[in-house]
Order: structure tokens, then C-alpha cells, then sequence
């Protein structure tokens, strides 16, 4: 087999796993990326709050052990370490404007201190995981592109559980923004609640979180990539390519920040794995007329959302009673089903903490006995402004604890261009291969990291099938009816 020498355009999860994968089958390989670390999207920052060192998680925090059965490998064998996360969950009415909504709606989904969750939410949430199951298995005829509306209605859940606990939680997820949740496509946010959250599956999900952080996994992962090998990651290195004739590629680097006049530094490579967002993507290509036609279909097709989170410790988002305050806080809004952009507020002491900590056991149960330790809180879009007086600051990012993200909206367009356009662009155009979280489901750290790996097989062998894949209709009748699977086979698995 040759050995081909591969650069890989972004150092987000997927670009990671693509490099792994190289690793070991023993190419050669280059990755650059713009920004002064690599994990893209994975995010932790150091805090010092009320004078004990903590840290918080921005962006990617949690996992499924359980589903998460690839990454899982990779964690063992690096000696990653992680801890059971608390996941607890309450839904209140605190509003847009951080006023309370009459009459006021409050509980919490484990009842232990807060009021108990109505008896329709239990009853749905009891049925959520059969329906799940179902739906992933034995997929009900021309259910394939089903809305969440349609979804529910074949599942008969109560009016509660949808209105008070569904439709939140889809409001309140990173890939949701302003989507309704009725409208978002049905496969897809059963996929996220089957992979993340474990409805449906065979075992009960077991979330964890990495001790320190989600970087501390991201750092593990570089230096084991860069072990016996010369210099592979280029970090702070903004990169765009070209193809030349013979289908090569040129990779032209410079320093991220340079004035646009700078020269870039140029370096031909066999192959390119393009591990970028793909609202990015053309801006990578440094001709524009060797974009290709699939490339800009899923431009169109795929958009996305900035937003921002914050770190602080103002308690205006929270309910108004502590003792409700869990895990994830989440917000519902007086009319469900409008497409709300998302707002939860995660309680950090309960959560992104670290049980070496010296004040983590006083987070714990006997909350109510330590109100004197620190608490802090992370806000996902918040829909009322957290005031900069409460923001906590972080030294090595310029004091900053705000993370402007994007994310891409799963509506209806993109599930259907991961369907049909993304298996080819995985597949490679011009010796170019995609991979990113736009490219399987919702994104999840394991879905990136099987496209990385998937993308990565495709760049060494050209004839690799991927076994993840969707199946393709051979024509557009076959859409519907028959696709005997709406769930790649690592899901099946799972069941
Ligand atoms: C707020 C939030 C929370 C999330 N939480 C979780 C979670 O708890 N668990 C989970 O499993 N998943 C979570 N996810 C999903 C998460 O997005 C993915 O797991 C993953 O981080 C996406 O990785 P990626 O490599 O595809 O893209 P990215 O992380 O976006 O990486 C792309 C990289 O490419 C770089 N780049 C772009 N253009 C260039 C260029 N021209 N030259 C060089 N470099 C370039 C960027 O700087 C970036 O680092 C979350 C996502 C968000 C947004």
C-alpha cells in the first residue's frame, strides 16, 4: 500500500480523529489550525472563584460511557479520566426578560427537594424510551423525514410531557436555535436522545464529564499524536489549498491575524482531509472555481448559528428557589412551539467539577448546609444579559469567560444533505475528504469522531465502504419506503 503524506485543515475533534486514525496506519501527516489550541469547539477555562481554583467547561463537556463505545477505546488506552456527572434536571418559567411567567411553573425531574414533575411528564418520560427504541428499530413506513410533530402524535405522548419537558429540552439543545420543536426532524432528535442520553438503548446512559475539563482529554490526545514523530500540529496557522493538475495539493499557511498582504508558506501534500466547519469550507479553497458543485449544495443546505455562552454568578436565570436548582436548568417558554432560541444555565458546582477539588463534597446533597461555598453558573445564549459585574474573568484568555460558537441547525435541509451530499464529500473530491460535525447527526463527540476515522479510511483506501453509512435510494421513490433502517449500524448496536 502507498504511504501518502496527508494535511489535515483544522484541529477541531474530527480533524483529531482523522489524525489518529493516520497515525496508526503509519502516514505520514500535518495539522493546521488557526486557532492557539487545538479541540476546536471543546473549551475549558481555568477560574478562580472566591479564591478555590475551579474551572469550567464552555462548549463540549459531557459523555455517554455507554454509547460512546469508539471513543471509549481511544479514552482507555490514553488514560483519559473521567467522573459520573450529576445529571439532574429542572424546568422553570423564570422568562425572557428573567421575570417570572404567571403562573409560575417549577419542578424537578428527580422531585427530591423541588416540587415533583406532573404525573402526564412522568408518564411521557416513562414511554420516551420504548417510542425511541421503536422508532430507531423498526422505523414506522415513510417515517424517514417525520417531524417531531408527526413523531409525537404516532406516539401518543401526554400533553404534558411535551409541553413541559420535550419541547424545552429540544429548545434548550445547542443544535436546536431557532428551529420550532416541532418542526425539527424527528430521526435526528431521536438520534441525539438515543446516543447522548441512552433512551432506548439496551443500558441506561452513564454521562460523565472529564476530571479538569474536557481539554485535559484534547491535551492527552495532541501529545500522543506528536509522540516519536516530528513536528504534526501547527497551531495559530490559518490554511487554505489548491489542486494542482495531477491532483496533489498545495496547503499555503499563515500566521492567523497576519495582514492580508502576507506571504504564505506553501507545502504539497498527497491528500487533504478538510475537518472545518461548513460554514468555512469555501473560504478554504483557494481558487473558487475548484469548489465543487456538492460542496456548495451542502453550503446552502447546512446553516448556522452564533452564540454565545458566559460564565458568572448571577443568579437571575436560575429559578427563584435553590433548593430547585440542579444540573441543567432549563427554560420553558410561554408558548412552546414557537422556535424560541435556546437558554439553559447549567449550575457548575453540580456539574463541571472535580471531585479532587477540596470543595466539591460541600456541592453535594447537603447543598443546603453549605451555602457558603462559591456558586457559579454557565449560560447558554442567555436570553437576558448577565451584567459584566458578574462575569467571572479567566487570566489566559484575556480575562474573558464568554465563547462566541457556532453551531449548525439541524432542520429538514441539513438531515438531508448529510443523507445524500456528505457520504459523497466523506468519500473524497479531488483527493479532498470532509469530515466535521455537520457530517453525522448532531454532531456528537462520537459522531465526529466516526466521520474523522471514516474520512481518513476513505483518503488511504478509495474502495473503503463506510459501514456508519446512511443508505443511499437508488432513486427518489425509494426514499421513503424503502430504507429498512433509519439508524446507522452503531446505533442498532446499542439496542
Ligand atoms: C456549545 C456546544 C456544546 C457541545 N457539547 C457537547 C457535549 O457535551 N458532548 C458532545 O459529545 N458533543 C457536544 N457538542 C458537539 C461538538 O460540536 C462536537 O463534539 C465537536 O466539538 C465538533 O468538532 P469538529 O472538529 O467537527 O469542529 P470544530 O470543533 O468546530 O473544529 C473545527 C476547527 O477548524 C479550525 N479551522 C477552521 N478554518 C480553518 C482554517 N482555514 N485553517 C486552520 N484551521 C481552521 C477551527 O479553528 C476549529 O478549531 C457541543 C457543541 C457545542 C457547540
Amino acid at each position: 500500500m502507498p504511504r501518502y503524506k496527508i494535511a489535515i485543515i483544522g484541529g477541531g475533534i474530527s480533524g483529531l480523529a482523522a489524525a489518529y486514525h493516520l497515525k496508526h496506519a503509519r502516514h505520514e501527516f500535518k495539522i493546521f489550525e488557526a486557532a492557539h489550541n487545538v479541540g476546536g469547539n471543546v473549551r475549558t477555562l481555568p477560574l478562580d472563584v472566591g479564591g478555590t481554583s475551579r474551572w469550567v467547561d464552555l462548549g463540549v463537556n459531557d459523555f455517554n460511557k455507554n454509547s460512546y463505545t469508539n471513543l471509549m477505546r481511544v479514552f482507555t488506552q490514553l488514560g483519559v479520566e473521567y467522573a459520573p456527572l450529576e445529571d439532574t434536571i429542572s424546568y422553570s418559567n423564570i422568562g425572557p426578560t428573567g421575570e417570572l411567567e404567571k403562573p409560575l411553573i417549577g419542578f424537578t425531574m428527580d422531585g427530591r427537594w423541588g416540587p415533583k414533575p406532573p404525573e402526564g411528564v412522568v408518564r411521557g418520560t416513562n414511554m420516551f424510551g420504548d417510542a425511541i427504541k421503536k422508532f430507531i428499530s423498526e422505523p414506522p413506513p415513510g417515517s424517514r423525514y417525520w417531524t417531531v410533530g408527526e413523531f409525537v402524535k404516532w406516539a401518543q405522548f401526554p400533553q404534558d410531557f411535551i409541553r413541559l419537558s420535550l419541547y424545552p429540552r429540544i429548545n434548550a439543545m445547542y443544535f436546536a436555535g431557532n428551529i420550532k420543536p416541532s418542526e425539527m426532524p424527528a430521526r435526528q432528535v431521536a438520534h441525539y436522545y438515543f446516543l447522548q442520553e441512552g433512551y432506548g438503548t439496551r443500558t441506561k446512559a452513564e454521562r460523565q464529564y472529564w476530571v479538569g475539563g474536557a481539554t485535559k482529554w484534547i491535551d492527552k490526545l495532541a501529545a500522543y499524536l506528536q509522540k516519536d514523530l516530528p513536528q504534526v500540529i501547527f497551531k495559530g496557522v490559518k490554511a487554505q489549498f489548491e489542486i494542482t493538475q495531477d491532483r496533489r495539493i498545495i496547503v499555503y499557511t499563515t500566521p492567523a491575524g497576519a495582514p492580508p498582504d502576507t506571504k504564505p508558506q506553501q507545502e504539497i501534500f498527497d491528500k487533504l482531509i478538510l475537518a472545518v466547519q461548513a460554514r468555512t469550507i469555501e473560504n478554504t479553497y483557494s481558487r473558487k472555481e475548484q469548489i465543487p458543485g456538492t460542496v456548495k449544495q451542502v453550503g446552502k443546505a447546512i446553516s448556522y448559528e452564533e452564540d454565545e455562552v458566559v460564565v458568572h454568578l448571577s443568579t437571575a436565570n436560575m429559578p427563584p428557589d435553590p433548593n430547585t436548582w440542579r444540573t441543567y436548568n432549563i427554560n420553558i417558554f410561554p408558548d412552546q412551539d414557537k422556535g424560541q432560541r435556546y437558554n439553559i444555565n447549567y449550575w457548575i458546582n453540580r456539574h463541571q467539577n472535580d471531585s479532587k477539588n477540596p470543595s466539591y463534597n460541600c456541592q453535594s446533597s447537603e447543598f443546603r448546609e453549605h451555602t457558603y461555598t462559591p456558586q457559579y453558573f454557565l449560560s447558554l445564549n442567555p436570553l437576558n444579559p448577565i451584567p459584566d459585574i458578574c462575569r467571572l474573568k479567566s487570566q489566559p484568555y484575556g480575562n474573558c469567560t464568554m465563547f462566541k460558537f457556532y453551531h449548525c441547525r439541524l432542520n429538514m435541509d441539513a438531515t438531508k444533505a448529510q443523507d445524500y451530499l456528505v457520504p459523497l464529500m466523506m468519500k473524497g473530491i479531488d483527493n479532498v475528504y470532509f469530515t466535521g460535525g455537520y457530517t453525522k447527526g448532531a454532531g456528537l463527540h462520537e459522531e465526529c469522531w466516526i466521520s474523522g476515522t471514516e474520512v481518513a479510511k476513505h483518503a488511504l483506501s478509495p474502495s473503503h465502504q463506510d459501514p456508519h453509512q446512511y443508505r443511499m435510494p437508488t432513486d427518489s421513490s425509494d426514499v421513503d419506503e424503502h430504507v429498512s433502517h433509519i439508524a446507522p449500524e452503531y446505533m442498532l448496536d446499542l439496542i
